[in-house]
């Protein structure tokens, strides 16, 4: 379980934006891996504390993806 990042993703908006796999090519430390077809991300819990804040994630799906702090 990650301590200090969530990622929160809206299922709906990513898929009807249709970022899937730009989220899983552009996560610089493998965040996002494919979910249960290609239109859908899953979020790769071991990773999640790897994020480096780098926004892109947001940037490509901004009413998609939320990356939390939680510290
Ligand atoms: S902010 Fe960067 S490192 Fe963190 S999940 Fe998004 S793309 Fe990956």
């Amino acid at each position: 379980m990650a301590m200090f990042i969530r990622i929160d993703v809206n299922e709906d908006v990513v898929r009807d934006t249709g970022v899937a796999s730009k989220l899983i090519e552009t996560c610089p430390v493998k965040i996002f891996a494919p979910g249960a077809d290609d239109k859908s991300v899953t979020v790769v819990d071991d990773n999640v504390d790897e994020c480096t804040l780098c926004d892109l994630c947001e940037q490509a799906c901004p009413d998609g993806i939320k990356v939390v702090k939680l510290y």
